[in-house]
Formats: C-alpha cells, sequence, structure tokens
C-alpha cells in the first residue's frame, strides 16, 4: 500500500529498534524521510543506511537533545526534502533503573531533554513548515509505563518524562487543532526491537511475555510502524489527541 507517497516524515531515533522499524513501513508506504540519530555520526552507518534506502532517506546526524540539534534537524530536511508533513518522536535516551535514592541529576536532564523538551523544540521548528501541508500529523512514541508504577522495569525519570509525553500530545493536539496538525502517541508494550535485540530471545522472557501478554508474544517494530503509518494516514484524518496502547492486550490483564 503506498498511501504516503512523496509525504516527507521525520523519525527520531530511527537508526535501530522501534524507530527503524517506522522507517521501513514508512518508506515501504511511499513516503520520503528524515532520520534524526546521534549514530550517523558514524560515517559506516549513514551509508549503510544510504545502501539500504536510497534518493528517499536522509540520515542526520544531530543530537536531539540540544536546541541547536533540533533547530539543525528541520533545517536539514527543509533544504533536502522542501518541506515537513510528519513528525515522528521516537527517540528516547537509553534505560536505568534508578528510582528515588539513587537517581543521578543526569538521568533527569537525558530524559526530560530528549523526550520532552525535543519534542517541543522539534515541534515549534517544524510548525512553519507543518502549517503549509495538506495532511501534517506528529506522533510521539510513548509507552505503556507511562500509566503504570512499575519500578523493576524502567527509572523513575523514564515512566515520568513518558507520562509528560502522554500529556503533551493532548495539549499539542488542543493547541494545534485549528491549523489542521493531528497529535497522537503510539504507547507500545513489550516489543522485540531488531534481530539481536529481542526480548523473546530468552527463555525467561518468554515465559514473563506469555504469562503477561494475552497475544503471547512481544510486538514488532513493524507493528509499531503500522500503526504510526495508520495514525499519519488519511484514514486517521478525525484522529487526534488520542493515546493508542499497543501491548498485545497487556493492559487488561
Ligand atoms: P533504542 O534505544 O533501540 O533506539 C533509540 C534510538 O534513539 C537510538 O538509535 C539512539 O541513537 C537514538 N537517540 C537517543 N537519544 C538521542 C538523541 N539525544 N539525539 C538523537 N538520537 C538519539 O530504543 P527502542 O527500544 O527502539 O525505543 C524506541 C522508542 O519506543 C522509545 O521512545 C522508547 O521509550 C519507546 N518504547 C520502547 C519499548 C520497547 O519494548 N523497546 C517499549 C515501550 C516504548
Amino acid at each position: 500500500m503506498r498511501n504516503l507517497d512523496n509525504k516527507v516524515a521525520i523519525v527520531t531515533g530511527g537508526a535501530q529498534g522501534i524507530g527503524a522499524g517506522i522507517v521501513d513501513v514508512l518508506i515501504n508506504r511511499g513516503a520520503k524521510i528524515a532520520i534524526v540519530d546521534m549514530q550517523f555520526n558514524s560515517a559506516e552507518k549513514t551509508s549503510a543506511c544510504l545502501d539500504q534506502y536510497g534518493m528517499n532517506i536522509l540520515p542526520i546526524s544531530e543530537d536531539i537533545s540540544t536546541s541547536e540539534g533540533c533547530l539543525q534537524a528541520i533545517e536539514n530536511t527543509v533544504n533536502h526534502f522542501g518541506t515537513v508533513d510528519f513528525l515522528i518522536n521516537n527517540a528516547a535516551p537509553g534505560r536505568n533503573r534508578s528510582h528515588i535514592g539513587t537517581l543521578a541529576d543526569a538521568d533527569w536532564s537525558d530524559h526530560s531533554n530528549v523526550v520532552l523538551q525535543a519534542v517541543t523544540r522539534l515541534t515549534e521548528a517544524a510548525l512553519p513548515h507543518m502549517k503549509k501541508s495538506a495532511s501534517p500529523a506528529i506522533v510521539n512514541i510513548s509507552s505503556v509505563t507511562a500509566a503504570a508504577v512499575a519500578p523493576e522495569q524502567c527509572s523513575w525519570s523514564y515512566h515520568v518524562s513518558k507520562s509528560g509525553l502522554n500529556q503533551m500530545t493532548r495539549y499539542l493536539a488542543c493547541l494545534l487543532g485549528e491549523h489542521g496538525i493531528r497529535v497522537n502517541a503510539v504507547a507500545p508494550g513489550l516489543i522485540d526491537r531488531s534481530e539481536g535485540h529481542k526480548l523473546s530471545d530468552s527463555e525467561k522472557n518468554q515465559h514473563i511475555i506469555r504469562s503477561v501478554v494475552p497475544l503471547q508474544r512481544a510486538g514488532t517494530s513493524k507493528e509499531i510502524g503500522d500503526i504510526v503509518a495508520f495514525l499519519c494516514s488519511d484514514e486517521a484524518s478525525y484522529l487526534t489527541g488520542q493515546i493508542l496502547i499497543a501491548d498485545g492486550g497487556m493492559g487488561t490483564k
């Protein structure tokens, strides 16, 4: 299905994992994509990405935890592709399990800079271009942990920043609706990110997954990509301010 022909998407953190799955799906549906990821400071990673996708991809090596990185990412995208239709805020810092008593200042600043401030800065910089788009959309990648208290899974700053991202999603939907810009989020549960990084690689994890996920398996990056593609498409034209939970039914248990 090529329902996103010639649309221009920015995907943050698209060099690996769920972001790479999103890139794959959007490209297959005809979009052109600027991938903003610190990993493209490696020439090898950049040329592998260009080899894989060719002309429709622009790897941008910027750190979106800084305001210059965000501005540069939007400027490079517009200089190269001429516009921005979709902004997919997927990047997040590596996870840790710090909680009250062990949380370092850097945990807070990493999560608030990349999960919250970057979304604000990228949205502000992309706005003049998105306002001119015929079907603009923002999709934030949240997490089921935004609405759960599960200290054994991720850090306090991760949970709290993802909760903030959900609220930011609703807030931006409200503020940007008058420009026709739809803003939604996807909250994944347990996802097999990519080959070599599969949750379900270990026997112990497979047991946990079977006991907590009604569908009895982890999700895939492609399945998250499919939901993002739907949220960008005209099929979702009356959908905004929503947090779509993609957890294989885990929340029902
Ligand atoms: P990942 O760690 O595999 O990939 C994240 C990417 O973001 C990396 O390529 C990294 O280089 C990039 N990145 C990080 N900080 C950056 C910065 N400051 N500037 C530019 N690039 C930066 O992550 P993942 O597991 O694929 O998760 C992707 C998203 O999905 C995250 O928002 C995560 O919170 C969310 N999520 C993941 C899962 C899961 O099971 N993997 C579950 C729920 C939510």
